[in-house]
């Protein structure tokens, strides 16, 4: 199924899940979402992705949501004085 993205028309009238956008999977035969979910406030698709949902884009933002971080090794170095 495709995945969707839609978000609040207007900032000022939307929930914190539409303000941003959310994902939603829909049948190609679904009708458009006209309102959030959430709120029932009006809302726009934003992306329609089919075939996109597995760019590393996509990977990514959803590793970056999911909480994972990407860290930087920081050694130490150890130096033995010479003389
Ligand atoms: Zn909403």
């Amino acid at each position: 199924m495709p995945l969707y993205v839609y978000e609040a028309k207007d900032a000022a009238k939307s929930c914190p899940k539409c303000r941003d956008g959310f994902e939603i999977m829909q049948r190609l035969a679904d009708p458009k979402l006209d309102r959030c979910p959430y709120c029932r406030n009006p809302v726009f698709r934003a992306i329609q992705a089919p075939g996109l949902t597995h760019s590393k884009t996509d990977l990514h933002y959803r590793a970056k949501r999911a909480g994972f971080h990407t860290l930087k090794k920081v050694q130490k170095g150890e130096y033995e004085k010479l003389y």
